[in-house]
């Protein structure tokens, strides 16, 4: 078997005295599909924003295509935390989509989209627009690039915040409840978008999300949090038609 994408070893997380993470192991293999679910407060964002490097890590490491994310290894192996360099190089490979967008307001669609491209990639601007197109083009807002986020629905919104992960060519690409801020109606064209992304193959994709009917078509394999443990981990069917655990089928029960 190839190498994994992601690998989470013993990964612990405390926010003051809080334990919101026990050391978790879990992988994601290349081109993997995985469904967070869980009761709110287990620990699920916790746990993606530690991949993205928007939360510190306690304790446990991180690796990103058998790189340390937060840790840096010296010539007798021993592990040190990261240079904000190292952090930088690694976590490029991962990329998250929020659950309120969190687009430049002050930025049209299309420069929303070209502006990682630009400052972090070092593109040229030329390049950068044209891609950033042909990533419009994809999420179906092509005849949107040139307007601000506040002329755009929800969904637009997150489809815009998804072409805006997408250009930058992750590795990982993280979803936390996109389609929790929308009002139902918006819900399944962005939900369509992300599965075209799945359908495509080639990027790994952890998905938070209550959407049970989503995960199972979507998904490769849903992971059940609990109270900063995955209690459960499988395959769609596995986790939705033979839960194993007490919590998971009483989770099920209210959410199915
Ligand atoms: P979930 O995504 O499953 O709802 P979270 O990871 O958001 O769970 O939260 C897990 C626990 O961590 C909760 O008890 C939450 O209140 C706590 N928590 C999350 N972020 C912070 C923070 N920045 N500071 C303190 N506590 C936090």
């Amino acid at each position: 078997m190839t190498e994994p994408i992601v690998k989470y070893n013993k990964v612990t997380k405390y926010f003051d005295d809080l334990q919101v993470l026990d050391k978790i192991d879990f992988e994601i293999q290349q081109g993997e599909k995985v469904a967070l679910i869980g009761p709110s407060g287990s620990g699920k964002t916790t746990f993606a924003r530690l991949l993205m490097t928007l939360e510190e890590i306690t304790d446990g490491t991180i690796e990103v295509e058998g790189e340390y994310l937060w840790h840096e290894k010296n010539e007798k192996g021993e592990l040190s935390p990261a240079s904000t360099e190292h952090l930088r190089k690694v976590r490029s490979n991962v990329g998250m989509v929020f659950q309120h967008f969190h687009l430049f307001p002050h930025m049209t669609v299309l420069e929303n989209i070209i502006e990682a491209p630009i400052t972090v990639k070092g593109k040229k601007k030329k390049e950068a627009t044209k891609q950033g197109k042909e990533i419009l083009d994809k999420v179906g807002l092509l005849d949107k690039a040139d307007v601000y986020p506040a002329q755009l629905s929800g969904g637009q919104k997150q489809r815009v915040a998804i072409a805006r992960a997408l250009v930058m060519e992750p590795k990982v690409l993280i979803f936390d409840e996109p389609t929790s801020a929308l009002d139902p109606e918006l819900v399944g064209e962005v939900l369509e978008v992300i599965k075209d992304i799945a359908d495509q193959g080639e990027t790994s994709m952890l998905l938070i999300t209550h959407e049970m009917d989503f995960a199972k078509e979507v998904a490769d394999r849903i992971a059940f949090f609990d109270d900063g443990k995955i209690v459960e981990d499988g395959s769609p069917s596995e986790i939705l038609y033979n839960p194993k655990s007490t919590r998971l089928k009483e989770f099920l029960e209210r959410f199915m």
